[in-house]
């Protein structure tokens, strides 16, 4: 059992207070978090101004240099890593688990190395040379959520760090721990202030955004917590990211494959247990195809194994948390009372953690809160429909606009079906499939603002016209 540390101007800050961690999928202590004062943001707040000054000013080459540093400790330091994000988090440690998520962080930081933002010149003629020069904001504040907690958190720092800002890092509650042990094993490798961290409760994440040292956030989270964001923010008018919540659709066509499609649809849905912004959590599926879709769906679903994270051969884990294993309940429940039909699942396993077996629920439509709502577990409804022009609708009347997908043996009819998607990102025969230097955002209420490449990169920077 370890007791962490904040990481504030390079050094370990040891906190009064404390709150437990603990591991979802049996209740063991996994370790104690650093419940941060105000006084203690303050120090942080000042350890990256101060910062600021001197990072701001270094090379591009220094930066790129940087982000090579991170990505060797996360390599050198991924299974350490991943062993403490399943024990708090409680994903599985192979397949779509932690070790993915480390082999994540150390990709993200090899893409981001390499971007770059050169001058523009946007005249250069007799009445003058005018140029487009891109400049760091200053402290960036980072709010992360618990379902992929240090993934998350790298996409917050590196495209900060490489642009040359500095920051603050404050990680969910529940999976402070693998957060705080990254940017410590990172301070070996950056100069002391650039990157900081600091956990504790709810409080801290809005006295950030509130906080007028600190002069851009980054949040990755609900969409209920990204309006609280904008409206603390307003106050010393932040400049924001707000990457938030999903209901992603995927439209199943009449000639797709169930057969051939079952498998890759089920992991696009269930991936860390449909714990995932960008997850299928709505499946429309044509009415000729519906039977044979939902048996291939159950069939591939059966062969899948649940259990604790830290056993090799488990392919999902529990839910991450009470409150969410309460919604999925709670939905679930909602479904069946409506006259939805469980193909299989429906019941939490009865367990010291937060099991949620595997659950396809057939027969059920909009007005349900398992389809009109982010679930954000381990729990798909199957939605059935006649002509395409009502799957678009249906796919299209959320408030969330995240990603969307499209599935069929017609490749180019599926394209341009996806396009018709109200989504940042849509995929023909996959969902989800994110990958470093490829911009991603929502658009409606799943966010605002883009992360990743060079995209990505200029969110962190603010533009200054120099007219020579
Ligand atoms: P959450 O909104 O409850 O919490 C996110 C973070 O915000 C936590 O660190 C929390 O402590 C902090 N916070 C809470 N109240 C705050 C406030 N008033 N001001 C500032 N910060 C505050 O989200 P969660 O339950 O941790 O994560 C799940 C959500 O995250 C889902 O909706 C999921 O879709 C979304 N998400 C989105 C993306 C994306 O890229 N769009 C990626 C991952 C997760």
């Amino acid at each position: 059992m370890k007791t962490a540390t904040l990481i504030i101007d390079g050094d370990r800050i040891a906190t009064r207070d404390h709150f437990e961690v603990r591991n979802p999928a049996n209740g063991a202590l996994v370790g104690k978090a650093p419940a941060a004062t105000e006084d203690q943001l303050e120090l942080a707040v000042e350890a990256a101004n101060r910062a600021f000054e001197t990072w701001s000013q270094t090379s591009d080459a220094e930066r790129r240099d940087a982000c090579l540093a991170i990505a060797d400790i996360a390599h050198a330091n991924a299974e350490e890593l991943a062993q403490l994000i399943t024990a708090e988090q409680g994903k599985p440690l192979n397949g779509q688990g932690s070790r993915m998520e480390m082999g994540g962080v150390e990709a993200w930081a090899r893409n981001t190395a390499e971007l770059t933002l050169p001058i523009e010149v946007l005249q250069d003629n007799n009445q003058g040379r005018i140029e487009l020069h891109r400049k760091p904001v200053g402290v960036v504040g980072s709010i992360t959520p618990w379902n992929w907690p240090v993934m998350i958190a790298s996409w917050h720092f590196l495209p900060a760090i490489r642009a040359g800002n500095t920051v603050i890092c404050k990680p969910s509650p529940m999976t402070p721990l693998s957060t705080l042990r990254l940017i410590e094993l990172i301070n070996t490798v950056l100069p002391k202030g650039v990157l900081n961290g600091i956990s504790g409760c709810d409080w801290l994440g809005a006295a950030m955004t509130s906080h007028p040292g600190i002069a851009k956030i980054a949040f990755t989270g609900s969409t209920d917590t990204g309006r609280k964001v904008m409206q603390t923010g307003a106050a010393t008018l932040k400049h924001l990211t707000l990457e938030l919540g999903g209901n992603d659709a995927a439209i199943i066509l009449p000639d797709a494959d169930p057969a051939a499609i079952a498998e890759d649809v089920f992991w696009r849905a269930f991936i860390n247990n449909g714990q995932t912004c960008g997850a299928i959590k709505r499946l429309y599926v044509h009415d000729d195809i519906y039977e044979p879709m939902c048996e291939a769906l159950v069939a591939y679903a059966r062969t899948v194994t649940m259990g604790e994270g830290s056993n090799e051969s488990t392919q999902l884990g529990p839910l991450q948390n009470k409150a969410q294993f309460e919604i999925v309940s709670a939905f679930v429940e909602e479904a069946k009372q409506s006259g939805a039909r469980v193909l299989m699942g429906g019941k939490p396993w009865d367990s010291a953690g937060y099991f949620y077996p595997i659950t396809l629920v057939a027969d059920i439509a909009h007005g349900t809160r398992l389809v009109d709502r982010e679930q954000f577990g381990p729990a798909l409804p199957i939605i059935r429909y006649h002509t395409i022009e009502e799957a678009i609708d249906m796919a299209n009347s959320t408030p969330y606009g995240l990603c969307g997908s499209v599935w069929g043996r017609d490749r180019e009819a599926a394209k341009a079906l996806a396009q018709r998607l109200r989504a940042g990102s849509v995929w023909v025969n996959r969902h989800g499939n994110i990958q470093p230097g490829i911009p991603f955002g929502g658009v409606k209420q799943s966010g605002i603002g883009t992360g990743f490449g060079v995209d990505g990169l200029k969110e962190f920077t603010e533009i200054q016209v120099v007219y020579a």
